[in-house]
């Protein structure tokens, strides 16, 4: 059976830590717990969660590889009173350990931009910009000429969010897209969409400031909900490190989280 170390070791060979995003303090890496111990079950998910944290136990995974930081900025306390300090102590008491991958996870070859760009039907993939050797989001060629508003409504199948809407000129024809996974809401993201000969940007976490931003630049965007652009891609993950577990003989098992739900819901699935 493998140990926790293998599975580490393979993760980073796929996503090296240090090649997170230039300038912004990301907390990649083990987060919880120890790197050594037997390791046949490994749970993948968004977040990690208590509840995540529980199921992780109740399948016999003695690790997470989880995408986005549970510690992601230093705290002072871990207590039961917030949901991290819960997801900590809960990760301490079953003996489960947490890896997480973020912004790593996000450029590297195959991550989670790459497979942004290949939902979104973007074809000729490169990167959007470069910075210190980091490819950072993604920009490609739509196979014909559509409309942002058109893009739009095929983001909302492709990732599975009825949500998706456009900030801007949705009648705009767009050639070429960049795309940037989860919380890409920035209007120095915007910029380099443009430079990188882009026709629209598309990303989630969009705030209104941005959104006039768009409209008023002529760069329409395209939101997705975060959750959406980024959750699909936990299935490739799967696949990934099961192959790269067998071709180094690992004996290790990889499930996808399903007790994850997008915290946001339509009010209409609540009704
Ligand atoms: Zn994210």
């Amino acid at each position: 059976m493998a140990d926790r170390s293998d599975i580490i070791a393979l993760m980073r060979r796929f996503a090296p830590e240090s090649a997170t995003e230039p300038g912004f303090s990301d907390n990649v890496g083990l987060l919880v717990g120890s790197a050594r111990g037997v390791c046949g079950r490994v749970l993948l998910c968004l977040d990690c969660t208590e509840r995540a944290v529980e199921e992780a136990a109740a399948k016999g995974c003695s690790l997470i590889v989880a995408h986005h930081p549970l510690i992601f900025r230093s705290v002072s306390r871990v207590t039961d009173e917030t949901p991290t300090g819960r997801a900590v102590l809960a990760a301490a008491r079953l003996n489960v350990s947490v890896y997480c991958a973020h912004t790593n996870l996000d450029f590297c070859d195959g991550g989670l931009n790459d497979f942004a760009a290949e939902t979104a039907g973007l074809k000729n993939v490169r990167p959007m910009t470069t910075d210190g050797g980091i490819k950072v989001g993604r920009t490609g060629d739509l196979p014909a000429p559509t409309t942002a508003a058109r893009l739009a409504a095929k983001c909302a199948e492709a990732f599975g969010d009825p949500r998706a809407a456009v900030a801007g000129d949705g009648s705009k024809t767009v050639r070429a897209a960049a795309i940037v996974n989860g919380g890409g809401g920035d209007i120095e993201f915007l910029k380099l969409a443009a430079e990188s000969g882009a026709d629209c940007y598309i990303t989630g976490d969009v705030p209104h400031h941005v959104a006039l931003y768009a409209a008023e630049s002529g760069m329409p965007v395209i939101i997705v909900q975060h959750y959406a652009t980024e959750r699909i891609y936990i299935s490739r993950l799967k696949d990934i490190l099961t192959e790269a577990a067998r071709a180094c003989g690992l004996d290790a098992e990889f499930i996808v989280s399903e007790s994850e739900r997008d915290p946001v819901t339509t009010v209409t699935e609540e009704l």
